[in-house]
């Protein structure tokens, strides 16, 4: 999509603080990150939201989100498989879908944010 700045972003025309990317997905640094570990999954493909899918974006989905988990380990915020909330780390994952979602880019992203919790305490 000619006005998408996700699209943008994956095709370089503008830059972005990239931590990952081959030939589905990127992933870069948020410009506003509500974190100290604030990154985005995105297709390179355009899909405009979680919506927006069925099951031929599946393997697409499960890709992601199991990016967000090895990303987050080495972006500082992992959390080890199996230990059940012992010790530390951790982190959010989150697609906004829509208006009421808080969906602000309508180019499936997915968010991941860690670090120390400034949500603690919240829900
Ligand atoms: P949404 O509200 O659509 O789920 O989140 C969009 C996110 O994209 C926001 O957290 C916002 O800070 C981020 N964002 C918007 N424009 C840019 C940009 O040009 N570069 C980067 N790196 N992040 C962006
Ligand atoms: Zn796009």
């Amino acid at each position: 999509m000619t006005d998408c700045i996700f699209c943008k972003i994956a095709a370089k025309q503008i830059p972005s603080r990239t931590i990952f990317e081959d030939d589905d997905l990127i992933a870069f640094h948020d410009i506003n990150p509500a974190a100290p570990v604030h990154f985005l999954i995105v297709p390179k493909q355009h899909v405009s939201t979680l919506a927006d899918c069925d099951e031929r974006h599946a393997a697409l989905l499960s890709k992601m989100l199991l990016l967000a988990t090895r990303l987050a380990n080495e972006q500082g915020c992992g959390y080890i498989a199996g230990s059940d909330g012992d010790g530390s780390g951790g982190f959010k994952t989150q697609f906004n879908t829509g208006p009421d979602g808080g969906q602000e880019v309508y180019h499936l992203h997915l968010h991941v944010i860690g670090g120390p919790r400034p949500w603690r305490g919240q829900r």
